[in-house]
């Protein structure tokens, strides 16, 4: 098991690697003060500096990131994003909890949509939809009460059958899905990198910096080769590495999923991708398999799951083929150019963890597999919380707390059963 506290991933972002290299900003190399620090440079990390700066003009603000940008988790994802909410588990009972979070999460993708239109960020960010498709029985019944929420929500979407799906994306594997309109795709590395230029010039910024240790002294100080970073507010939105500060280790886990993407496919073979020229597609089960058609000619794969560390790349390509084979089989020699893991901060309920620790300590961590828009919101609320500004009821109250997970050796091992039980129950969702 790692003991790092940041994290040290085996490969490269694929999504990083496909764009033009950038030149990090300088890590921190002296003892420094600030009025306020930010520990990681996700979504959430920037979404808090950025409001800080907004409610705060006159403060000085740090971020702290342990690698570079466009290499974090929040490069790492699959770049499906959206401004409603809609559980992959719906019920109608939880319609109305989404419904309220939506006009959260609206107000949050406005605020991004704003941010790339002003600072031109070439993100390719398109609203083409999402697919949720299901290729078994359980996984189709699942979708059918998903209809429900999006009928009572009035989220608008369209029931799509097998040769629906199969046009759109080139594969008969699916036999049920629903279209849903308000879903936009982006290439997430370059959504990212964006952010971090479009900040405010006066919030310091320092990459390929990880904070070693915390300490409590007058105000909170964080240990880095470089220097030692004081400040007397500090946000931690490190997500999924926050537990190994000592803080919230019985509310989430740091969960690794993978992902890879294809080499360019020829034109001559692109039918057997659909007719779309990009799709995104999402699984009814959470151990199932998300789809994306990317560049035209390119298809990306992200699937499998493990605890605290990343599994072999050997294992990780074999499985990560086997899903992609299974779908198009005519595709076999096709080869994945770029495969890479990334973290998540996951919670046993879905719901994130948010608010204050401690004296001038504040954390905003599990997001789970949707921090694009959630993590922009809740960055935004917790630095006026930081500032003792807004009421944060209503969206705490509609999002809940993440609850608790079993500690070690318990997670492990329940990690491992529910996973067997899931992936049985996921079967060809997978
Ligand atoms: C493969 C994959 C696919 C996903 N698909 C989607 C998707 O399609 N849509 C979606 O919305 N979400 C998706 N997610 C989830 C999404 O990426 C996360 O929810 C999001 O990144 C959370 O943002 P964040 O800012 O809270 O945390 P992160 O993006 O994890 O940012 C935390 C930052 O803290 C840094 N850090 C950690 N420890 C330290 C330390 N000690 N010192 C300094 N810095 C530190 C990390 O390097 C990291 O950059 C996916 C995730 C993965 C891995």
């Amino acid at each position: 098991m790692t003991r790092l506290t940041y994290p040290n991933y085996s490969n490269h972002c694929g999504w990083n690697a496909m764009l033009p290299k950038r030149r990090p900003r300088p890590a921190l190399s002296r003892d420094t003060t600030v009025d306020f620090a930010v520990i990681g440079a996700g979504y959430t990390g920037l979404a808090i500096a950025r409001r800080l700066h907004e409610l705060n003009p006159d403060a000085r603000i740090a971020i702290v990131e342990a690698t570079t940008i466009g290499e974090g988790s929040s490069a790492r994802n699959s770049g499906f994003t959206s401004a409603h909410v809609l559980p992959r588990t719906a019920s109608m009972e939880m319609a109305e909890k989404a419904r309220i979070q939506s006009a959260f999460f609206s107000e949050a993708f406005e605020q991004l949509k704003r941010i790339i239109r002003d600072n031109n960020i070439d993100c390719d960010l398109h609203q083409v939809g999402s697919i949720r498709a299901a290729a078994t029985e359980a996984g189709e019944a699942s979708l059918r009460r998903v209809v429900e929420v999006a009928v009572a929500n009035q989220i608008p979407h369209t029931v799509l059958g097998r040769e629906d799906i199969s046009r759109r994306i080139g594969s008969p594997y699916y036999r049920f899905g629903i279209h849903i309109q308000d879903t936009w795709l982006l290439q997430p590395a370059a959504l990212i990198r964006g952010l971090a230029d479009a900040l405010p010039a006066s919030i310091e910024f320092y990459e390929e910096t990880p904070v070693k240790r915390l300490r409590r002294e007058d105000g909170w100080l964080l240990e880095t080769s470089g220097g030692v970073l004081r400040c007397k507010s500090l946000a931690l939105a490190n997500n999924g590495f926050i537990p190994k500060f000592g803080y919230l280790k019985s509310r989430m886990a740091t969960i690794y999923t993978y992902a890879a993407v294809t080499e360019a496919i020829g034109d001559d073979r692109l039918g057997e991708i659909g007719e779309a020229e990009s799709w995104g597609l999402l699984p009814p089960h959470r151990l199932g398999t998300t789809l994306r058609r990317i560049g035209r000619n390119r298809v990306m794969v992200r699937s499998l799951y493990s605890l605290e560390s990343e599994i072999e790349e050997k294992r990780a390509t074999r499985e990560l083929r086997r899903r992609f084979e299974r779908r198009w089989p005519k595709l076999s020699d096709v080869q994945f150019e770029y495969l890479w893991g990334g973290t998540t901060a996951f919670t046993m309920n879905g719901s994130p963890w948010w608010g204050k620790l401690d004296q001038g300590l504040y954390a905003s961590g599990g997001c789970n597999g949707s921090g694009i828009t959630k993590g922009t919101m809740l960055g935004g609320h917790l630095a006026e919380l930081m500032l003792g500004k807004g009421d944060h009821d209503r969206m705490m109250k509609s999002m809940g707390g993440a609850s608790w997970i079993a500690p070690e050796p318990l997670r492990s091992i329940g990690f491992q059963i529910v996973s067997a039980l899931e992936s049985r129950k996921a079967g060809l969702e997978m």
